[in-house]
């Protein structure tokens, strides 16, 4: 059971420092056992309270990692049950499931498709993590050889699949140092899998029928010495499923219940045989509260959507998305392209970049940083006006770059043109468009 904030306190060295970061110790410790502060905060605490607070101060949905490397996969980490209260941390993972009954060239076709599933949005790379190997033939070679194919045509995460632990133990031979997923123990394969993810360092899955059972079945784990924990309820009814993350988060959360303190996985692919309803149904447990979400296949227009689901609730809420100040080129722009400015809030610089794509006259694009705030909300904020725009075009080396002096402003921005021919002498200042779906005819009429 984790410590309550009182025994925590008795705990830390009381001296009211402050270094942590918080006015009191006490604090701190309340802090702490709320889930809101990391122990490494306090630099004082002894060796001894720190092995007795490791439990108390641990996130109570714990962490782990899937994979190795740039592309492993994080998931859990979980403080809150609402993205308002501060903000979901680690995305859910998207697996594509392939299973070892399927053809070579149906294989081929999906590792494929899983390589272009990639996609830039908002300055931002977004693509699924994780190929889902399912034994379906309960033949441990035949299951050896298709994980193979998958890790030489792939470097995506794995997830293992099979309660027969002769096939996972072949399974992982053939891609060991990737640190998959084992998926999953049971009540009656837990001696032997636990076996397997302890000599592999490999995450487990542990599932059984309801949320009793699977408690009983974390504990055990953990008792084996199994820390890497993903939860599976078992439920492959949309209602039920959706019910057992709700319950599993705020038990771990509100509860304080150890047992279920682990992230999850769902498969909308056992829920549904339409593809279109599986992607629906994946939405919701992007929202509440998968961890790793398995699709039976993956298109373009049904992953799209979940990735960019994904993104919006994965962002802090108190901070808006922003993209670096600085000059960005649209197509190949030469010293009579356009100039354009705006500010760097993420959306408008996604949007204002696809309208001038879309003109298709190459162009620069100044982007100013305005912390995130869009073009109406920065100019009303004092941080998109002359005085603050001007040093900006200055110091960024566009005058370089082209031969004229003509800078294109947001037609919201209108009222900092007669500032800004003051503060920047020698430049034209020519209003745009204040729709910026109406860029493309605007650049139509350009003349350096
Ligand atoms: S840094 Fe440690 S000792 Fe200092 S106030 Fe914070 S908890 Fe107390």
């Amino acid at each position: 059971m984790p410590l309550t904030g009182i025994e925590i306190f008795k705990l830390l060295p009381k001296t009211n420092c402050k270094e942590c970061g918080v006015p009191t110790c006490l604090a701190f410790a309340m802090a702490l056992a709320a889930g809101k502060a990391s122990l490494s905060q306090c630099p004082h605490v002894s060796q001894e309270a720190q092995a007795k607070l490791a439990e108390a101060s641990a996130p109570p949905i714990l962490p782990l990692t899937i994979g190795i490397g740039k592309r492993a996969l994080k998931i859990g980490g979980e403080t809150v049950m609402f993205r308002h209260e501060k903000r979901f941390e680690n995305p859910p993972g998207l697996a594509m499931l392939i299973s070892d009954t399927l053809e070579d060239s149906q294989v081929n076709a999906r590792l494929e498709r899983f390589k272009q599933l990639e996609y830039e949005r908002v300055g931002l790379t977004l693509r699924p993590e994780l190929i889902a190997l399912k034994g379906e033939s309960g033949d441990a070679a035949r299951f050896a050889a298709a994980v193979g194919k998958v890790v030489q045509g792939s470097d995506a995460n794995i997830i293992l699949m099979s309660e027969n632990a002769e096939v996972l133990a072949a399974g992982v031979k053939a891609c060991a140092d990737r640190k998959p997923l084992l998926c999953a123990a049971t009540a009656e394969n837990m001696g032997q899998v636990a076996e397997l993810a302890k000599q592999n360092s490999c995450p487990v899955v542990a599932r059984a029928p309801g949320l009793e059972k699977l408690s009983e079945l974390t504990t055990r784990l953990g008792q084996a010495g199994v820390k890497d924990i993903v939860l599976d309820s078992g439920a492959r009814t949309v209602r039920q499923a959706f019910e057992d993350q709700v319950i599993i988060r705020r038990s771990a959360l509100v509860k304080k219940f150890r047992p279920l303190g682990f992230p999850t996985i769902v498969f909308p692919c056992e829920m549904t045989s339409d593809e279109l309803k599986e992607a629906v149904i994946a939405s919701a447990f992007v929202a509440k509260y998968a961890g790793i979400i398995v699709l039976s296949d993956f298109q373009g227009h049904s992953v799209f959507p979940l990735l960019v689901e994904r993104m919006n609730i994965y962002t802090d809420p108190q901070r808006p998305l922003a993209t670096s100040e600085g000059i960005y080129q649209i197509g190949i722009p030469d010293e009579n392209s356009p100039v354009l400015l705006t500010t760097n809030f993420a959306l408008t610089y996604f949007l204002i970049s696809g309208y001038i794509e879309a003109g298709k006259v190459s162009s620069y694009l100044l982007v100013k940083d305005t912390e995130g705030l869009s073009v109406m909300t920065a100019w009303a904020a004092g941080k998109f006006v002359a005085d603050a725009i001007a040093p900006f075009v200055k110091k960024c080396g566009i005058a370089d770059k082209v031969k004229h002096r003509k800078l294109i402003i947001p037609g919201y921005a209108a009222a900092e043109s007669g500032g800004l021919e003051e503060e920047l002498p020698g430049w034209q200042i020519l209003v745009g468009p204040r729709e910026g779906a109406h860029i493309p005819a605007y650049l139509k009429t350009w003349k350096p």
